[in-house]
Formats: structure tokens, C-alpha cells, sequence
């Protein structure tokens, strides 16, 4: 296979990016790039081409996912040769229990993807909704699903069981874990760029607007914050992490609330958002000298530190911490808070460096030392279809 593409479709809740490379070796050269945000509000359409033109615009015809991905294909097409499109490769949140491989989607497949629904109501029907609309407008050419949850399925069975009856377990109600294409990126990337680190003890925090660690040895998947769907573990931009059940029973039971609205609560509602009553964005926050979003961030800090704190324990010390994703990567204020507050684990952050964009941000003599690694998931997707196809 020679000059042919890849598109790669990372469908989330509310938004849809979209990567077109060339199979040109190495990869990572993309054709162009960009995302629609805000479906379901006033679509932005956003991207950047080759060239490094770059451009958005409002798209308000745009209503939901299958209209975005209808507009998105009628832009892309002008962008290339459609002849030349080798394989898609969609990321796709959850593989249920039987699949942590990509996989190249079929019937089979398709009705599998299907049943998982009920497994991340909130995420799934998207990716399958981008599956749909690319079989339609590219009939023939291969689909490959790349699966969240897949990473971590090298977490041993103990791990990834809720202590619930048996039963449960076996009909799916288990710890998944998720943001795995990130993690399997940044664990690529360590092996590259500190590959003694990479063989240790390293917990990777992945912090955007949906967020989790995970604790790593040897580059593979020991543990994780997040378990069955992607609300548990830390405080995210509109999800509020660690709840304790007996909330979701006393909002159901004693305050009637209907399951919608609560699903509402849980995944649009708080975190950040609901906190602070403010903005699920860090960067509004951050500029905010409200109390209440002080709180929001000090809040997320404290879990950071407080989960930082219990996977060190799961993996019996720590080499290294990487800070990837939106804030992870962008906001040297939170990556300094969150290394104070874990100072007892030995980091001493190299302020300067910290300050000024360097990859390594920890003093030389720190232990554990500190990272910063961009993330690329869609990369990683396309790295999968290039070996699977
Ligand atoms: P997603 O989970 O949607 O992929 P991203 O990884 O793109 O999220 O992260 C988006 C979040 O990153 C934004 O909501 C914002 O809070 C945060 N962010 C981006 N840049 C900065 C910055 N310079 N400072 C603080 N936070 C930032």
C-alpha cells in the first residue's frame, strides 16, 4: 500500500475531531486535521491543513452527530482524493468484555458495539453513529475500531473486580478503565524519550475535560481511576468523579429524581461545572478570583494528590509522573500545585522548566521525575489500522 489515507474519527459526546494522514512512514504527517464542537448547541467547525492554513466557522445547520458527521464528509471529500482512503479507524469508548484489540468492524462487530450501549449510554451510540456514517459515504472501504478500555486489560482480574457478587462481574459489571489510546501513546512515547523511565514505576495524568491516572510498570496497564464508566475516580470538567453510592441511591430513592436527570447530574452537571457554578473550562477558572471556583480547583488538586497517593501504593513506589491532555499539558499552574501537594512522594519541580515548556520539568536530582508528553490519540488509531490492514 502506497499514498494512500487514513481518516481517523474520535467522536465524544459533544464534539467529533478528525485526523487524514498520508501511509507515508513515519507517520504523523497529517493532510488535515480539526474538530466540530458544541453538537446539540451551536456547532464550531474548526480546522488545519497541511499547508498550515487553518480556519473555523459557525456551522448551525449542524443539530446533531449524524448531521456533523453528514457536514464534516462533504468538507473532507474536496480535501482528497477519495479513491485514495485505505481505512478509517474510529475510537470507540468501550469494547465491553470481549474486545480490547482493534478490530476491523464487520456485522458481527457492529451488533457487538451495539449490545455495549448500555455500557457508556452517553458515548457509544456516537462511535457507532460515525461507523454508520462512514459505511455510508464510503461503502467498501474498511473500518477499524480502536477500543478505549482496551490498554488496561492487562490489569490483573482482581483489579478490575467491584466487590459485588460473582454474578455481577460475569455479566459485565466490572472495572474497564479507559482514555487507553492515550495511554498506550504516552507509554510509546516514554519508551522513546526515557526509556529506563518506562520500564518503572510511572503513573501517567491524563487531565483534559474527562480525566484519569493511570498507574503503569513496564509500560503496561497495572491500575486506573476510572472503572466501569468514565465518571469514577478524579473531578473532571462536568463529571464529579469519586461518589459514593449511596448518593445515587438517596437522589433516586429519597429526592425522586427520574434517571435521566440524573444522568444529566452526573455527566453534564458537575465536576468543575457544578462546583463552581462558574465554567467546567480550568482556564476560566484559573482567571476567576471567586471563591467558588478556588474551590473547584483546590478540589481537583486534592484528588489529584489523593489518587496520586493510592496508585503509588498499588505499584509500591514511583519513578515517574507525565502530565498529558488539555490541562495536563497546557496549564503550568496546575502541574505546580499538583507537585506541591505530592511533595511528600520526593518531587522536586524544576520551576523554570515547568514554566517555560520543557519536557522534562522535574529538578535533575528529583525522584520521581517529573514529564510533560503531548498526547495523540489519533495517531494511535492510525498506527492500529496501518498493522491491521
Ligand atoms: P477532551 O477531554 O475534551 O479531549 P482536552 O484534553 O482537549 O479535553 O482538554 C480540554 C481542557 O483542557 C479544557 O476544558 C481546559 O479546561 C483545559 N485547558 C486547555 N488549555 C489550558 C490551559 N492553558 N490552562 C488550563 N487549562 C487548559
Amino acid at each position: 500500500m502506497s499514498d494512500q489515507n487514513i481518516l481517523v474519527i474520535n467522536a465524544g459526546s459533544s464534539s467529533i475531531k478528525f485526523a487524514l494522514y498520508s501511509d507515508q512512514r513515519p507517520l504523523g504527517v497529517k493532510l488535515c486535521s480539526g474538530q466540530i464542537e458544541s453538537i446539540g448547541a451551536v456547532a464550531r467547525f474548526r480546522y488545519a491543513l497541511q499547508n498550515g492554513a487553518s480556519g473555523s466557522d459557525l456551522w448551525p445547520d449542524v443539530s446533531d452527530h449524524a448531521s456533523a458527521f453528514d457536514a464534516l464528509i462533504a468538507w473532507l471529500v474536496p480535501q482528497f482524493d477519495r479513491h485514495a482512503l485505505a481505512v478509517v479507524g474510529h475510537r470507540v469508548v468501550h469494547g465491553g468484555p470481549r474486545f480490547y484489540q482493534p478490530v476491523i468492524i464487520d456485522t458481527r462487530v457492529m451488533d457487538y458495539l451495539q449490545s455495549a450501549v448500555p455500557l457508556a449510554p452517553l458515548h457509544q451510540p456516537h462511535n457507532i453513529c460515525g461507523v454508520r456514517s462512514l459505511q455510508k459515504h464510503f461503502p467498501g472501504v474498511p473500518q477499524v475500531a480502536c477500543f478505549d478500555t482496551g490498554f488496561h486489560r492487562t490489569q490483573s482480574a482482581m483489579v478490575e473486580h467491584y466487590a459485588l457478587p460473582e454474578e455481577w462481574y460475569q455479566q459485565g459489571v466490572r472495572r474497564y478503565g479507559f482514555h487507553g489510546l492515550s495511554y498506550e501513546y504516552i507509554s510509546e512515547q516514554l519508551h522513546v524519550t526515557a526509556p529506563e523511565l518506562a520500564r518503572g514505576k510511572v503513573i501517567i495524568a491524563h487531565l483534559g475535560n474527562g480525566a484519569s491516572l493511570c498507574a503503569m510498570q513496564n509500560g503496561k496497564s497495572i491500575d486506573t481511576t476510572m472503572g466501569f464508566s468514565v465518571l469514577d475516580g478524579l473531578p473532571m470538567g462536568t463529571r464529579p468523579g469519586n461518589l459514593d453510592a449511596g448518593v445515587v441511591l438517596y437522589l433516586l430513592g429519597q429526592c425522586g429524581m427520574q434517571l435521566e436527570e440524573l444522568e444529566t447530574l452526573l455527566y453534564k452537571q458537575s465536576g468543575l461545572l457544578g462546583m463552581s457554578g462558574i465554567s467546567n473550562d480550568m482556564r476560566t477558572l484559573l482567571a476567576c478570583d471567586k471563591p467558588q471556583a478556588q474551590m473547584a480547583i483546590d478540589y481537583f488538586v486534592y484528588r489529584v494528590n489523593c489518587q496520586l497517593g493510592a496508585l503509588t501504593a498499588v505499584l509500591g513506589g514511583l519513578d515517574g509522573l507525565v502530565f498529558t491532555a488539555g490541562i495536563g499539558e497546557h496549564s503550568s499552574d496546575i502541574r505546580e500545585r499538583i507537585c506541591k501537594a505530592a511533595s511528600w512522594l520526593g518531587i522536586e519541580l524544576d520551576d523554570a522548566a515547568n514554566s517555560t515548556g520543557k519536557e522534562l520539568v522535574s529538578q535533575a536530582d528529583s525522584r520521581p521525575q517529573v514529564w510533560v508528553i503531548p498526547t495523540d490519540e489519533e495517531l494511535m488509531i492510525a498506527q492500529h489500522c496501518l498493522a491491521l490492514i
